[in-house]
């Protein structure tokens, strides 16, 4: 995957006109949307827990060191290797090293968007070691040679009518194949992966400081064979995925399957504390956890935007976003998509490469309204888009009308006879009440879009003052 967060603009014309993506965001976002409105309202203390895991992921942000710390060393009295690695690179550096020195030739992946983010697939098939990934629409894309553009449904873009004639293609199933049949060919294939993997790699969903516990939430039970059938297990995760408490975790059990799949509980939950002991009748012998840093202790130290490591990838601020609904998770040009994405990637990648993304929002506030844990997205759009006009990185058009807006609006007589002309013009281009063309190709691309009633000939002031003379 290359990265082109430089380019939304692009991406969302090319994503706009893809008539198979349309489809199927249509009806993925629809249906989550609608799942979690229905599981949400069967709670009668859902504000109370946005409001508890809001506050208890903020106070764990705001004593990282320590939680980390604890997290650690209680990782280290369990038996489990720790590593740490301050970027992609060296992440990925541990990783294929650690596969080599154990002559690790398969591994099998349940789904990790830090391992999408280090590009680690790439980094393991460098050195000889196959990578299987084992969550369906992870496996999707890894047939398709795709890449992921929702944090929990990766091949949310793709229609099912695309699936079907991939896995017709890719692995001789019926052409007409149902997705019962579709999945059934899947689970023949991952099954056999399973079993002759020497290495399983996941994510993790929360990491408990107290107990040195990873904690991952599935439906498909392929994190539970990743974590549980190879001798080696890795778990690769980022800084913030800490909470502090065992008991902490039934609030975050039940906003996150709610608020991700509108699920009451999670098929599947699985709690690993440390490797195999000898009274253990399976699981993996060595176990290995890698933390990443990768960008996050920036935000972390950015006391306006450390909020954003609250997240714990639910992607409900993706499903009701309006404009993800409609551009999709690719045209966003990395892992982290819609309004956390447009967040997150600035702080990971840069404001530079990124600063079309904050933009990519209206600003409707339903990201904001709907996040689990209460992160003020649309402030932090808010905020990336001011540092990026104090850092000189908007477009020279937005810069010139901003600043002639600003020289009009400041000098009340040369606006009041600009919009008087403004309103006479007007009149020329006006067809039924409308203004339906223009010859400047901005507007005429704009009026395509949109729907622009003719302005009143008296201006507001006009007509207030005639109002009061008649009275
Ligand atoms: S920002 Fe909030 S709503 Fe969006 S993915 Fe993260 S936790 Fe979920």
């Amino acid at each position: 995957m290359e990265i082109s967060t430089h380019d939304f603009k692009n991406n969302a014309k090319k994503a706009l006109k893809d008539k198979n993506l349309q489809i199927a965001m249509k009806r993925a976002t629809k249906t989550f949307v609608a799942k979690r409105e229905k599981a949400i309202s069967s709670l009668d203390n859902f504000e109370e827990l946005r409001s508890y895991c809001g506050a208890v992921k903020a106070h764990t942000i705001e004593h990282l060191d320590y939680y980390l710390e604890e997290f650690i060393s209680n990782l280290e009295n369990l038996g489990v290797n720790v590593h740490f690695a301050a970027d992609g690179e060296e992440a990925n550096k541990i990783v294929t090293q650690l596969a080599l020195e154990k002559n690790v030739k398969t591994v099998v992946k349940a789904k990790s968007m830090v391992t999408e983010e280090i590009l680690l697939n790439d980094a393991l098939e460098a050195v000889g070691v196959e990578a299987l990934e084992t969550d369906l629409g992870e496996y999707i894309l890894q047939l398709d040679g795709d890449f992921p553009s929702h944090i929990i449904g990766p091949a949310m873009h793709k229609t099912k009518e695309q699936i079907t004639k991939l896995f017709h293609e890719k692995l001789g199933s019926k052409e007409d194949a149902s997705i019962i049949e579709l999945t059934a060919v899947a689970r023949k294939v991952l099954r056999k992966g399973f079993l002759k993997a020497d290495m399983g790699i996941s994510g993790a969903n929360f990491a408990v400081a107290e107990t040195g516990s990873i904690v991952l939430v599935e439906n498909e039970g392929n994190i539970r064979l990743t974590t549980s059938l190879p001798k080696i297990h890795l778990t690769v995760m980022g800084l913030e995925k800490i909470i502090p408490r065992l008991k902490d975790l039934p609030a975050f059990l039940t906003i996150l399957p709610r608020s991700a799949t509108g699920q009451k509980a999670s098929s599947y939950v699985s709690l690993i504390t440390g490797p195999k002991k000898e009274t253990d009748p399976d699981g993996p012998e060595e176990q290995h956890v890698l933390i990443i840093d990768n960008g996050r202790s920036n935000i972390l130290a950015d006391p306006k935007l450390r909020d954003a490591l609250r997240c714990i990838r639910c992607g409900a601020c993706l499903n009701i976003c309006p404009v993800y609904q409609n551009v999709g998770g690719h045209a966003y040009g990395w892992v982290y998509p819609g309004p956390i994405g447009s967040v997150l990637d600035p702080g990971l990648l840069g404001l530079d490469s990124t600063h079309q993304l904050p933009q990519a929002c209206s600003l409707c506030g339903a990201c904001g309204e709907v996040c689990p844990v209460k992160i003020p997205l649309p402030e932090l759009l808010l905020e990336h888009r001011q540092r990026a006009v104090k850092q000189g990185l908007s477009a020279k058009a937005e810069k010139i009308g901003i600043g002639a807006f600003a020289f009009m609006a400041t000098h009340p007589k040369l606006w009041n006879s600009a919009t008087k002309i403004g309103r006479l013009g007007s009149q020329f281009l006006s067809r039924e009440g409308h203004i339906k063309g223009s010859k400047i190709p901005v507007m005429k691309e704009w009026l395509k879009e949109r729907d622009f009633k003719t302005p009143a000939q008296k201006s507001f002031r006009e007509q207030w003052r005639n109002l009061k003379d008649e009275k």
